[in-house]
């Protein structure tokens, strides 16, 4: 059976997406190989969020040898999709956008699977009656396979990430003999579990866990929606039921993922039952969205050690004017507002944020508000990301980008500069403090690097002769350096 490699771009739900796509993969009969040079498919979980996402797999795709297969999913060919339903009233393809193009889930447990030309996907169209049954891969789904397989003709297969569950049927379908597969499997992603903890980190102690996928929030700049479809919240029995399962390989430190994660309406009762159990060590979850804060989940924070000191509120802006434009749904007083109610809380919470730079219109004022709101959040990172438009956006199709690069780029210097000082500043307060720390990798000097529960960055000397920690490990460390986004310290013995 073939060996296939996974090539991982985006962010943590992408790396749970892929864990995903290998379990149902190895049930198939295939092997995993941690190296391109040994796979005979690379398959590429992509990513779309900017632009440069994009440009790196295309650059990627020069670099496989002919002789490999290349299979590609995730949001930069989801955004490009096409659905049954993007029929013009004639039938032809290519219709309006309408909010129902995003609500295309199959659950039937036999699709009918059309990769085939346009000619024929015209004709299957005009014939078929129930698009809910219809599983479109290739160029079926994106008229860009098309055009990417005349220069790299063996590209063999694009498929939805939300399709992961009939890859054994895709794969029959295209010509494989599968050894083994679930034939009773039907397209629910949330239940396919990985084989190991999915996870940025080689040591896998460390696990994310989808809660939801897909966002309704339309933000006017977010190609989000268009590549990951509305919201679908998984039940909380099914995520209980996998958070167990890692932590019985050994996962100490779980982070609950979603588009607004704190917007599952059983968020706060998930978190509870997930802290009772046994094994866990540390908690986290991520993204969450400023409105869906709760008194109760801030209560949550100040009272449950594992449950960690960190919370990540992406702002975008301090500016109510380019709030308002975004489609965020709050005012930068309530920005404020938000950041006194976290630190009114009897627990010292990092806090971390987004901020886009340069969104159209965005005026010397409007900067400067956000660099005030920066000033007062005090924040120990910010994920800046200079505005560029994305397909399909309202801020693409409305909004002239009208700001220079200079200028965007500039903006991003000036609050750098000002991240800089806030993070060594916020750092300083750290030293003497005892805070635990998990070994993310081992560096070529014999010292230790990982993350703090406050989600600090921080590296130990390993030269106690009496314990050196390991990779994976999760230990007390006492912080007795403090620089700019990162700590030094040493264990506690
Ligand atoms: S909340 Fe807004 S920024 Fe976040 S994923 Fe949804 S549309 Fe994108």
């Amino acid at each position: 059976m073939p060996t296939f490699h996974i090539i991982t771009l985006g962010c943590q739900m992408n790396y749970s997406d892929s864990a995903r796509i290998k379990a149902v993969l190895t049930n198939c009969g295939f092997s995993y190989s941690e190296t391109e040079e040994n796979a005979d498919i690379i398959i590429f979980d992509t990513c779309s969020v900017r632009q440069k996402a994009e440009d790196k797999i295309t650059w990627k795709l020069k670099d496989i040898p002919p002789e490999k297969k290349i299979w590609i999913t995730g949001c930069m060919i989801q955004h490009n999709f096409r659905s049954p339903l993007m029929q013009s009233p004639q039938g032809s393809m290519g219709g309006t956008l309408k909010k129902w193009n995003f609500l295309w889930t199959i659950t039937t447990p036999n699709p009918t699977i059309i990769w085939i030309t346009n000619e024929q996907i015209k004709i299957f169209l005009w014939t078929s009656q129930n698009s809910s049954e219809i599983l479109f891969v290739n160029h079926a789904f994106n008229p860009q396979f098309f055009n990417l397989h005349q220069t790299y003709p063996n590209l063999e297969l694009f498929f939805r990430i939300d399709d992961t569950g009939y890859l054994p049927l895709i794969l029959q379908k295209i010509g494989y003999e599968l050894s083994n597969f679930d034939t009773e499997m039907v397209n629910e992603y949330e239940k396919i579990i990985p084989n190991e903890n999915p996870s940025m980190n080689a040591h896998h102690r460390s696990a994310y866990l989808p809660i939801s996928t897909g966002c309704n929030q339309f933000c006017a700049y977010c190609i989000v929606p268009f590549a990951r479809g509305l919201e679908r919240h998984f039940p909380a029995e099914q995520i209980i039921h996998e958070a167990k399962l890692h932590l019985q390989k050994g996962a100490k430190e779980l982070t609950l993922l979603g588009q607004i994660v704190n917007k599952h309406p059983d968020f706060v009762h998930i978190l509870r039952e997930i802290l009772k159990l046994d094994g866990l060590e540390r908690l986290r979850y991520t993204s969450p969205y400023p409105t869906y804060y709760t008194s109760e989940l801030l209560s949550l924070h100040e009272n449950e050690p594992k449950l960690c000191p960190h919370i990540h509120i992406p702002f975008q802006s301090g500016s109510s004017a380019v709030l308002k434009k975004m489609f965020r749904g709050y005012s930068a007083a309530e920005c404020y507002d938000f950041i006194d109610q976290i630190r009114k809380l009897n627990r010292d919470i990092s806090i971390t944020t987004d901020m886009i730079i340069g969104f159209p219109g965005e005026t010397e004022e409007d900067f400067a508000e956000s660099l005030q709101l920066v000033e007062y959040g005090k924040f120990d990172m910010i994920f800046m990301g200079i505005y560029s438009p994305r397909p399909w956006t309202f801020a693409a199709k409305q909004y002239p980008d009208d700001l220079p690069y200079a200028v965007k780029h500039s903006r991003r210097e000036q609050m750098n500069t000002l991240l800089k000082q806030l993070s060594q500043a916020n750092n300083q307060k750290e030293i003497w403090t005892i805070r635990t720390m998990l070994i993310n990798e081992k560096g070529e000097d014999g010292s230790f690097s990982g993350y703090t529960d406050n989600m600090k960055q921080i590296i130990i000397s390993g030269n106690a002769d009496s314990f050196r920690p390991t990779v994976g490990e999760m230990l007390p460390v006492r912080i007795t350096g403090a620089g700019e986004f990162k700590l030094r310290g040493e264990m506690v013995i």
